[in-house]
């Protein structure tokens, strides 16, 4: 090791692969490489091995065994949460890093579902999703296509908040489908309905019922 410009022949390449270095080798190889500033086209040139990199169990299944599986399963549930300085040292070195669509696809896909920190165990919503937007835009109709609470336009809402007005259950009971029980408004202002305490629900449901009757009676 430690040659500088040697460049190794094919064939020794090809014999280095798949052979399967000591501790000490590779605590060797970690010394002389320790604190090396790397140059960036050497980094450049790393990061294009790696994009054809495929890793070694890429597409394979049934892999481990069950014992294994458990095994791992089980260290990972031990692990403790990370340090907060450890925390902070990753989200530093992942800060400004882009993120490919296909990396974040990955990432939607990995924390979709029973995977989700606010899964609630599969609950499936009252009616079918297609007759829920027929709902909504009947609901949305009704409310001359305006947030009930700040009068932002259905318009304006796709536009500044990339989606149409959210319909609302004032009772908060997502079953309750009664078109007395449902209200449009905008993001932020739905937000501000569904978020903090629980005491406010009151409020809220105060609130939407009297305008309501303002409306409509
Ligand atoms: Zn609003």
């Amino acid at each position: 090791m430690g040659k500088k410009g040697y460049k190794h022949s094919k064939e020794s390449i090809e014999k280095m692969k798949g052979r399967k270095l000591s501790q000490e080798t590779k605590d060797k190889i970690g010394a002389f490489h320790k604190g090396k500033i790397v140059s960036e086209e050497t980094r450049e040139k790393m990061r294009r091995a790696k994009i054809n990199y495929i890793p070694w169990n890429k597409n394979l299944t049934n892999i481990y065994s069950e014992k294994t599986l458990k095994k791992m399963s089980d260290a990972q549930k031990r692990k403790p949460p990370s340090s907060q300085e450890t925390r902070d040292k990753l989200s530093k070195a992942h800060k400004g890093k882009i993120k490919t669509p296909e990396h974040l696809a990955k990432i939607g896909a990995a924390n979709r579902g029973p995977n989700n920190y606010n899964w609630k165990g599969g609950v499936k919503p009252y009616y079918p999703s297609e007759w829920g937007e027929r709902l909504r835009k009947i609901i949305r109709n009704r409310d001359n296509n305006e947030c009930q609470m700040c009068h932002k336009t259905n318009q304006k809402s796709k536009i500044e908040e990339g989606r149409a007005l959210a319909i609302h259950h004032i009772d908060y009971n997502k079953k309750n489908c009664f078109s007395k029980n449902l209200i449009a408004l905008c993001t932020s202002c739905h937000t501000r309905t569904t978020i903090g305490k629980i005491k406010n629900r009151k409020f809220w449901m105060n609130f939407f019922n009297r305008l309501y009757y303002i409306n409509f009676y």
